[in-house]
């Protein structure tokens, strides 16, 4: 018998379908989709025999399957499995989902003749839950399907990377037919085989290095009887290189990964609060519905993530729980409480630091049904767990639950469809929601009066802690206070930290506490220009429409001083240049402004060098992402921070997620006033959550917080209603002044973003787009519900030599947009590609 995963013989002929023949549609794996109208593929890359399209939602789409023959002796591949499959004039190998199974009929016009053959079946597959996840999550975010199902089998899987075959041998008994090859064995063989048939029959199938442990058989005698057909042999697939928490077996383990495993933490019981959430939870298990778990930071929303776990593994044993983190958040911190609770062989942490082979063996862990629990970052929600029975998304507001290339799908959102399809509950929780899912909380209209989402409030935080006092201090008063110093009007330093928060530093430092200081602007200086007014030069990248930013070399040298020099970063195409010496139009010596984490941690090793020994990368820590480029540099910080080691921990938002030290007592933020000023619609928003946030960190637990917020808009709503801890009344006056303008989450958006090298190419593009697109709208039965923007420019115009025009459109109705942009790509006018980028609910709108 030909073996289930063989190749086929390379010197057979070509098979052919015969009449009984079985048949498959195959969605090809495909970067991007090609234009049929503009750039026509070759014919070497289009299959020869395309047929009628299979049940796909988007008939006459470009996700097109095509239909292969099923050769005799392979067996029938399954819906959702990988395959490989020729396509083109030379035949490439290529690989493919199965979508269908069926008889002749899938060719639709074509010859049965002319249909090609599978050519080889592979063991990853996709559920059949996740197929009609991809083929929803294709029409949402109006992608092609087989980009998304390309998404959701990692690499490592498609590869096999890891998997080893496990041989296993059976005897036969005695026969007429195994007498000649009996007849034949030396000695030793025959005697051999003779342990093997007096062992029981329960020992079998048998591994060699079971017979060897047995009945004293090596390995070349089990060969050699395999060889004379006196031994059957069975195979069996299997991924070794499962990894538990971060870092478990990886190469480079983090500090934490190697500690001695911490006693067992006491079991807490639930605040009220938790106990309330949980009593209405707890029913809903068992069926779909949504729910928004809104607790302050320290609430113990994690506390309430396990336990209705636990509840749902109490009723059933075999179900899955998927846990979507932000990636950051994946600390060892968040890892362990689930790995405590559940054990490391029940639970799966799916993170960046996984090797390609852990990659392959969780994955098949997850398909085969041996998880209870998946925590992991975005693409976790694709884990390909057969029995699901419970989603939860922490942090649900956070922005990198949004993927920014194809698919530009968002995690939680697909995380609600997928519960809805599994019939199971989704949980999505956080200490300032996103708008949308606040808005979901809310009845909607008077023609849907009742909310989509159930609300549980946690109000109160856990144990003995706090909120944190917040004082909002105006950098214009702090500009002030310090010129009226003694020698305040001599000091020529540029201070980044007023007199306020640097007092409270050195109280807290003083009083043995921890500080973090936000900044979310990384380097040194972002703006370098030329002194001279009447010159005006300010220096830009070479190939984005953006000013560069300046970074100090890195490091310091051994007395602790700043190593001299650095470069310019462009922070969108990432090309790097040197400082100038020399403005390039007046030649005088340029001037750096502005903020940066770099510049930040030069002040504070200044300013508190003499009296608390604080010195850059000792007793001081940046995080960013030029400091943390893998995962486990971001564990070692964390760890020294929790330690004690660290005494001020410095970073941009990474330090605003999630993180849980109990000995913060002091959070500054250095400047809340940087995303305010985004041209962005949702920049209060992201203000609001990132201040909470960072707050939040502070007094979480007997000892008292204090939060210093630095501004230059000390009355803005986002900045006041943060510092109050006043989520409600932030997000419904946002929620009121969206719908008054008909933007997200009120009305519903999707961006088209046109790049070209070439300007007028990438501008006729667009208004070629936007006519199609207005041609559309105003053949809708109600033209006036889908409004039209642009095309315009992006608020950055050109991206590493691309120029980009963006087109929006605004509905009040999801499903009105989401039809006209569908039938737009039916007819292949609105294709992406690598001119055309379409995002459905963007949240990114530079
Ligand atoms: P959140 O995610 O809501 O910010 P966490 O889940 O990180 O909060 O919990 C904050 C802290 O409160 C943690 O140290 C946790 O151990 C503690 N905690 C949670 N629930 C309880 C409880 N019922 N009793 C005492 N402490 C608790
Ligand atoms: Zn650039
Ligand atoms: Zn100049």
């Amino acid at each position: 018998m030909t073996s289930l995963f063989g190749q086929p013989d390379p010197a057979a002929p070509p098979p052919r379908p015969g009449p009984g023949s079985r048949f498959a549609s195959v969605v090809l794996h495909r970067g991007i989709e090609h234009t049929p109208a503009k750039s026509p593929a070759p014919p070497a890359a289009r299959p020869s025999h395309r047929s009628a399209p299979p049940s796909s939602t988007s008939p006459g789409a470009p996700d097109a399957a095509f239909t292969y023959f099923i050769p005799a002796g392979m067996p029938e591949p399954l819906p959702g499995q990988l395959v490989r499959v020729p396509l083109g004039k030379a035949n490439t190998p290529t690989s493919g989902i199965v979508l269908q199974v069926g008889d002749a009929a899938l060719l639709g016009d074509l010859p049965p003749a002319k249909a090609k053959p599978i050519l080889e079946l592979t063991p990853a597959r996709i559920n059949p839950d996740l197929l009609a996840l991809a083929q929803w999550l294709a029409t949402y975010y109006v992608c092609p399907l087989g980009m998304v199902l390309q998404t959701m089998l990692p690499a490592a899987v498609k590869k096999q990377i890891g998997r080893k075959r496990i041989l296993r041998y059976t005897p036969l008994p005695p026969s007429p037919t195994t007498a000649p090859a009996e007849a034949a064995l030396t000695k030793p063989l025959r005697a051999a085989l003779a342990r093997l048939r007096a062992l029981p029959e329960s020992d079998f199938p048998a591994e060699p290095a079971a017979l060897r442990r047995l009945a004293a058989i090596s390995s070349p005698s089990v060969k050699r009887l395999h060889a004379a057909g006196l031994l059957t042999e069975s195979a069996d697939d299997t991924v070794s290189a499962r990894a538990g928490a971060f870092g478990e077996e990886a190469s480079t383990p983090p500090p934490d990964a190697n500690a001695a495993p911490a006693p067992p933490a006491p079991r807490l019981t639930p605040t009220p609060d938790q106990a309330r959430a949980l009593a209405s939870l707890v029913p809903a298990l068992g069926s779909f519905s949504a729910h928004l778990l809104r607790g302050i930071t320290g609430s113990g929303k994690t506390e309430v993530y396990l336990r209705l776990i636990e509840h749902l593994l109490a009723a059933r044993p075999s179900a899955t729980a998927i846990v979507l983190v932000p990636e950051i958040a994946l600390t060892p911190q968040t890892s362990r409480r689930f790995l405590d609770r559940f054990g490391s062989g029940s639970v799966a942490v799916l993170h960046s630091g996984l090797t390609q082979a852990q990659r392959n063996a969780q994955w098949t862990a997850c398909a085969k049904g041996q998880v209870r629990v998946v925590v992991g970052a975005r693409s976790a929600v694709f884990a390909p767990v057969p029995t699901l029975g419970l989603v939860i998304v922490d942090e649900e507001h956070d922005s990198s639950y949004k993927q920014d290339q194809l698919p530009r799908y968002h995690a939680r959102d697909v995380a609600v469809k997928r519960a809805h399809l599994a019939n199971c509950p989704v949980l999505l929780g956080s200490a300032t929601p996103s708008l949308e899912s606040w808005a979901n909380t809310r009845p909607h209209s008077p023609s849907t009066p009742r909310a989509r989402y159930h609300l549980h409030e946690l109000t109160t935080r856990a144990g003995n802690a706090r909120l944190p006092e917040v004082r909002i201090v105006d950098l214009l008063d702090e500009r002030r206070a310090r010129a009226q110093q003694p020698g305040g009007w001599r000091d020529r330093h540029l201070h980044l930290l007023g007199p306020t928060l640097e007092k409270a530093i050195a109280r807290t430092l003083a009083d043995r506490g921890q500080v973090m200081l936000l900044l979310n602007r990384r380097g040194y200086a972002n703006y370098i220009s030329c002194p001279d007014p009447n010159c005006g030069w300010v220096m830009h990248c070479n190939h984005c429409d953006a000013t560069v930013v300046y970074h100090k070399a890195a490091g310091v040298d051994r007395s602790g001083v700043p190593i001299p020099g650095g470069f310019v970063r462009c922070h969108h195409c990432l090309a790097e240049l040197l400082l100038p010496t020399a403005c390039p139009t007046c030649a005088r010596r340029p001037n750096t402004f502005g903020l940066g984490t770099q510049r930040v941690e030069e002040e504070l090793q200044r300013k508190f060098l003499p009296d608390f020994g604080i010195t850059i990368g000792q007793t001081l820590l940046r995080l960013d992402a030029d400091t943390m480029t893998t995962g486990a540099d971001y564990f070692h910080a964390l760890d020294r921070f929790a330690k004690g080691e660290v005494r001020i921990l410095l970073g941009t938002q990474m330090i605003a997620k999630g993180l849980d030290f109990p000995n913060v007592a002091l959070v500054g933020v250095i400047n809340a006033d940087t995303a305010l000023s985004l041209p962005d619609f949702r920049a209060a928003e992201r203000t609001f959550q990132l201040v909470c946030q960072v707050a939040g960190r502070a007094g979480r637990a007997d000892r008292p917080g204090l939060v210093i917020v630095q501004t230059a808009s000390p009355t803005a709503e986002p900045i006041v209603l943060a510092a109050a801890h006043d989520y409600t009344t932030f997000a419904n006056n946002e929620l009121a002044c969206r719908a008054a303008v008909g933007l997200p989450p009120i009305g519903r958006m999707a961006r088209i973003v046109c790049r070209d090298r070439d300007l007028d190419r990438a501008t006729a593009h667009a208004a070629d787009l936007a006519h199609a697109l207005t041609e559309a709208r105003d053949a809708l039965p109600d033209p006036q519900s889908v409004r039209i923007r642009g095309p315009m420019p992006c608020p950055i115009s050109r991206i590493d030599d691309h120029h980009r025009q963006a087109i929006e459109l605004l509905s009040s109705s999801r499903g009105t947009l989401q039809g006209l942009l569908a039938g737009l790509r039916a007819q292949g006018l609105l294709l992406s590609d690598t001119h055309t980028a379409i995002d459905v609910d963007p949240i990114a709108l530079l």
